[in-house]
């Protein structure tokens, strides 16, 4: 029953580091099931934008809604259980457990059982662990790396490091996803692969913003673009609007 065609609506955030405004006054809205992305030069406030969401960094001033609730002084993990889930621009994974044991884990600290739930774990515990597994290794499925579920995620290369990531973001079941750079250092199959997930991700009903610099990429799976520039919105639109607009282009696209 959300009254919004919008999941998400941001209204004038700021977020002060000190005396610099790493976010500015910034507003937009995102609406339910689309692609969007927020790109702009590095320092540009998009990963503290990301941060504001999920509330690792909290608003100067400013409001987060999220389905008609405001979020700005829940706690991290209650925001995570209510909907929201993000892969990091640097990727945080435990290197010395397997590839499944990472896609459980945000499960585990996401819902803590507590001391009584671990020493005292009840048949309707069992019951829900064993879900939660078979969920992680649909998950591993969809993303390409099942037949890894048993390895050391350390042993894993960088691109699918940036997969498992993704896979623990979605074991969470987020209506909203955020993807902080999750081509970055990628070749260009490893792109079309990622592109490809996030469009059956959409399409699974999840909404997505996405940050990232790979132009033809953000071109391509954008339903809306926002651009920020020293924390500030400059330009927002679908990806037409967004090639033609000459602050962007000057702002960013160089040309
Ligand atoms: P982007 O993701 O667009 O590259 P960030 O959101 O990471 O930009 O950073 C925006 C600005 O805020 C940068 O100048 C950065 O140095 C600063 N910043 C980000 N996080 C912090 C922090 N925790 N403490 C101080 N400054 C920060
Ligand atoms: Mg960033």
């Amino acid at each position: 029953p959300d009254k919004s065609e919008y999941i998400l609506d941001l209204k004038n955030l700021t977020k002060y580091f000190g005396g610099l405004a790493a976010v500015s006054d910034l507003s937009f809205q995102i609406e339910r099931g689309a692609i969007y992305s927020l790109i702009g030069p590095n320092g540009a406030g998009k990963s503290t934008t990301i941060n504001l969401i999920t509330g690792m960094d909290r608003a100067s001033t400013g409001e987060v809604i999220f389905r008609d609730r405001k979020l700005n002084s829940i706690e991290p993990y209650i925001i995570s259980g209510m909907g929201i889930s993000r892969t990091f621009q640097h990727v945080r994974l435990f290197g010395r457990m397997t590839v499944l044991e990472n896609v459980l884990v945000g499960k585990h600290l996401a819902f803590q059982y507590g001391i009584f739930g671990t020493l005292l774990r009840t048949p309707k515990m069992r019951r829900q662990e064993r879900l939660n597994k078979e969920r992680a290794l649909a998950y591993l499925d969809t993303i390409g790396l099942l037949d890894k579920a048993n390895e050391e995620a350390a042993s894993l290369s960088y691109g699918q490091q940036k997969l498992l990531d993704l896979a623990r973001a979605l074991s969470m079941e987020p209506k909203l996803l955020l993807l902080d750079e999750p081509c970055a250092g990628l070749n260009e199959t490893e792109i079309n692969y990622f592109a490809n997930l996030i469009k059956r991700i959409r399409n699974s009903g999840i909404t997505i913003l996405l940050i990232e610099h790979h132009m033809k990429l953000v071109m391509d799976i954008s339903d809306r673009i926002i651009v920020l520039e020293y924390g500030k919105k400059i330009a927002e639109g679908n990806p037409k609007e967004i090639q033609e607009n000459s602050a962007v282009r000057e702002a960013y696209l160089g040309t």
